[in-house]
C-alpha cells in the first residue's frame, strides 16, 4: 500500500480560492486567473502515490509550487481541494492530536536554511524537537547521539553550529530531523544552498544512508541532474502542475512533451 496518497489536490491563494476552481476546470491559465482575479495558483490537479522506502523527486522551476506541495503534505495549509493521505488517513480530516502525532512521529523535515540555533549545541539542536515533546533528557541524548552518528557527526556533538561547515551544518539538520525516527522524509531545496561538490558529496550520503535507513523521502530540487542522481521516481511540476512522473531512464527516454524535452536537453 501507498504511504502517502495524493489525489486531485489543488491549492489557490487569495481571498475565495473556491471560486477559482471553476476557471480551472475550464482550463484557464495561471497567468490568466492572476490577471483577471488576484488568485495565485500554487498547486493544480496534482496526483501521485508514494511507496514505503521510495525517494520520490519534485522537480521543477522556481515558482511551480514544489514547496507548496511539501507544505500541504505537513499540513502546515490546507488544500483547496483534493485529497492527502498518509498511511491510509486521510490528513485533511486530522483533529489537532492525530495531526500533532503525524509530525513527532510520521514526518520530518529538512529545510534548506539550516535553521540551527547558534547558541546551542549540535546535540542540542538535534535534540530540540524530542525537547518540545517532553522526552527526558538521557533518553534524547541518546537518541542525539544516535542520529548524529548515522550522519558521521558524533565528534561534533558539543560544539556549536558555527564550529562547522555549509554541509556538515546541512548534515545537523538531516540529524535532527531523523531524531524522532520518522517514517517519511520531506527535504525541500536541502542541498541547493550547498557548494557543487559538497552536494554531490550529500547526495552520495544521503543515498548511502538510504541503503540502511529506508525511509520514504520527498525530495525537492530545481535541478535535474540531482534529480536523476537521487531520485527513484521524479514528478517534474510546471505552473503547479505535475506534467510527468516516472522513473529518471524513463525521464530521459520518453520526455511526456516539449518542456520535459527541453529540460532534458540541458543534462550533462
Ligand atoms: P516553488 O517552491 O516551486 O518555487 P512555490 O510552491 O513556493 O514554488 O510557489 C508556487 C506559486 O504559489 C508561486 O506562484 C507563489 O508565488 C505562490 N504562493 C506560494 N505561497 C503563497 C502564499 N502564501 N500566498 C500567495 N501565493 C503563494
Ligand atoms: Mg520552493
Amino acid at each position: 500500500m501507498a504511504i502517502i496518497d495524493v489525489q486531485q489536490v489543488t491549492k489557490v491563494f487569495g481571498p475565495d480560492p473556491d471560486s477559482v476552481l471553476p476557471l480551472l476546470q475550464q482550463k484557464w491559465s495561471k497567468e490568466r486567473i492572476y490577471r483577471e482575479t488576484k488568485h495565485t495558483v500554487g498547486v493544480n490537479e496534482v496526483s501521485f502515490s508514494v511507496q514505503p522506502g521510495e525517494i520520490f523527486v519534485i522537480m521543477g522551476l522556481s515558482g511551480s509550487g514544489k514547496s507548496t506541495l511539501v507544505r500541504l503534505l505537513n499540513r502546515l495549509i490546507d488544500p483547496t481541494h483534493g485529497k492527502i493521505e498518509i498511511h491510509g488517513k486521510d490528513i485533511v480530516r486530522m483533529n489537532a492530536e492525530e495531526l500533532r502525532q503525524v509530525r513527532r512521529q510520521t514526518i520530518s523535515m529538512v529545510f534548506q536554511k539550516f535553521a540551527l540555533f547558534p547558541h546551542r549545541t549540535v546535540a542540542q539542536n538535534v535534540e530540540y524537537g524530542l525537547e518540545v515533546q517532553g522526552v527526558e533528557k538521557k533518553a534524547r541524548r541518546d537518541k542525539a547521539l544516535e542520529s548524529l552518528r548515522l550522519v558521521g557527526l558524533q565528534d561534533w556533538a558539543d560544539s556549536l553550529p558555527s564550529q562547522l561547515s555549509g554541509g556538515m551544518q546541512q548534515r545537523v539538520g538531516l540529524a535532527r530531523a531523523l531524531a524522532n525516527d520518522p517514517d517519511i522524509l520531506l527535504m525541500d531545496e536541502a542541498f541547493s544552498a550547498l557548494d557543487p561538490l559538497i552536494r554531490k558529496d550529500m547526495q552520495d550520503e544521503l543515498l548511502e544512508l538510504q541503503e540502511t535507513m529506508k525511509k520514504t523521502i520527498i525530495f525537492i530540487t530545481h535541478d535535474l541532474d540531482e534529480a536523476l542522481r537521487i531520485g527513484d521516481r521524479i514528478a517534474l511540476m510546471k505552473d503547479g502542475s505535475v506534467v510527468q512522473i516516472g522513473k529518471p531512464e524513463e525521464i530521459m527516454m520518453n520526455p511526456a512533451n516539449a518542456y520535459v524535452e527541453r529540460f532534458v536537453e540541458d543534462v550533462d
